[in-house]
């Protein structure tokens, strides 16, 4: 009789190459089975974008190739992976199931409850901390970023030990059933986009681009919005086509080889402490993905309306930089950084809408979308939560548009209306001579609205700070 196999349940680590957990399942030339399963509360969630599931779909396909070229193929079930997860196990007689933790509450409810019932059955449920560089679980809640990016640069300095290798898959005629990849009831999803191929060798060759050709001057160009200055990895890193150990490994390499790249590489490397500062937080503050970290924000007045936020939704705000970025994200699925940071700000500031609707938003559209990461930037922008930016900091659209897209080229790409407008209007054409046909008039006047949102922070802040209104409790352990 043959080695008892092991399966590997992929989830957000659509990979082989660096996959610890994949190779555990492995060890000893244990054979593997890699199951993915189609769990409908996931993708029957009305966060989870038509977009994002193509995305998922096409990585899925890549990550089956992939196995089908080690002589083996992905196990795909659909259905809750509470039953599915343990009926797989039974079938083939595993015992052992292994899978990277991820650190969102539903994730965590299930790993606790699925590791029950493997238990029950004498199997056991073995979880690798791979998502993120450091191990939430073993630190202390990390309350700001400062701490977080020490903690991040120590591990760094302790090195990451090196790739490990795909397991050894178990042979086909001997695989449980599989389904086909589909949407599960949700229609047919668009084609995930040709620019940026789903799965694990493109995000391999994505990342050769980078560390190749834009480290060097990445800490100089991150911030362009209508140039290609970063990495464009988090959807990668999100479904984890790319282990986050890689792409660290690699931006340290470079680095070394070539002390020229050693500036741009550290700044790349502290945004991804960032990831590892939002993903860690929601794993001990759970609740934020509810509720304000900062009690003192907790009760703000939010007096936007319907009108304003479909304005936005829709890209018609009159504000070039604003409406430019909201329309690319509906045709692209993604954007810059500097642009999410400018249309969350309007969202909250100055339109005075609460930061979730634009949460929601971001979590549907977003291809790279992540509850940690977008949760995270969303509270950090409203000014209330971990470490977030002081509230009184707004940005004026005009002035992030005049300076990080400074002929406009940017805002022209995707407001075909300000085509022809002079550059010095492009960001402000309420100014201009003849205002642009067919382009709105400002829902808002930035300058009142500013005022307006200090005072409503003001007001809240000091209604609330008696000592009884504490920030977020630390999620027992
Ligand atoms: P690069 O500049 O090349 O950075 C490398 C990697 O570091 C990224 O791929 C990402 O994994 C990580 N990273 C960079 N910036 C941040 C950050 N501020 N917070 C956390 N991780 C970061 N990022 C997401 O991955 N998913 C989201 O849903 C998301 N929502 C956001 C919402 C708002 C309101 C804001 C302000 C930011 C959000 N970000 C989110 C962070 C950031 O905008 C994106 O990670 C970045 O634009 C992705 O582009 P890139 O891969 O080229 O980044």
């Amino acid at each position: 009789m043959g080695m008892e196999p092991a399966i590997h349940w992929f989830r957000r680590d659509l990979r082989l190459i660096d996959n610890r957990a994949a190779a555990r399942a492995g060890q000893g030339g244990r054979p593997v089975i890699g199951l993915f399963v189609l769990d409908p509360a996931i993708l029957g969630n009305l966060r989870t974008g038509p977009s994002r599931v193509a995305h998922l779909l096409g990585a899925l396909a890549a990550l089956d190739a992939s196995i089908r070229r080690l002589g083996s193929n992905l196990v795909v079930r659909s259905g809750n992976p509470l039953e599915v997860v343990p009926a797989v196990a039974e079938e083939v007689g595993a015992s052992l199931v292994t899978a990277v933790r991820s650190f969102e509450p539903y994730s965590r409810a299930r790993d606790d409850a699925l590791s029950q019932r493997l238990q029950a059955d004498g199997r056991e449920l073995w979880l690798s901390a791979e998502q993120l560089l450091l191990d939430p679980l073993h630190l202390p809640p990390l309350r700001t970023f400062s701490a977080c990016r020490r903690r991040f640069q120590s591990a760094l300095a302790e090195g990451i030990p090196g790739p490990t290798r795909p397991p050894t898959f178990l042979p086909v005629p001997a695989l449980p059933r599989t389904e086909p990849l589909t949407a599960q009831g949700r229609g047919p999803s668009p084609a995930p986009e040709g620019s940026s191929p789903p799965g694990e060798q493109a995000a391999g060759r994505r990342l050769a681009a980078f560390i190749s050709s834009r480290l060097e001057r990445y800490a100089a160009t991150r911030d362009d919005i209508a140039g290609d200055g970063t990495s464009n990895l988090s959807t990668d890193l999100h479904f984890g086509s790319l282990s986050v150990r890689t792409a660290l490994r690699a931006a340290l390499e470079a680095a070394r080889d070539a002390p020229e790249l050693a500036g741009g590489a550290d700044r790349w490397l502290e945004q991804l402490a960032w990831r590892d500062f939002f993903g860690g937080a929601l794993w001990h503050f759970a609740k934020l993905t509810t509720q304000e970290h900062r009690a003192e924000f907790r009760h703000l007045e939010w007096r936007g309306s319907e009108y304003a936020l479909e304005a936005w939704r829709q890209g018609a705000t009159g504000y070039p930089i604003v409406d430019a970025a909201m329309r690319q994200l509906r045709a692209d699925h993604l954007i810059h950084n500097r642009c999410r940071m400018i249309v969350a700000s309007f969202l909250v500031k100055d339109l005075h809408l609460d930061w979730r609707h634009g949460e929601a938003h971001f979590a549907r559209e977003l291809l790279d979308a992540d509850l940690a990461n977008n949760n995270g930037g969303w509270q950090w922008i409203a000014g209330t939560g971990l470490d977030a930016q002081p509230y009184f900091r707004i940005l004026n659209p005009t002035v992030q548009g005049e300076r990080y897209d400074p002929n406009g080229a940017y805002v022209r790409r995707w407001l075909p209306e300000l085509r022809y407008l002079p550059d010095r209007y492009v960001h402000r054409p309420w100014d201009a001579p003849s205002p642009p046909r067919g382009y709105p008039r400002r829902i808002v006047d930035h300058a009142a609205e500013r005022l307006v949102a200090l005072e409503l922070y003001r007001a809240c802040s000091s209604q609330r700070s008696d000592s009884s209104s504490r920030p977020l409790e630390a999620t027992p352990g």
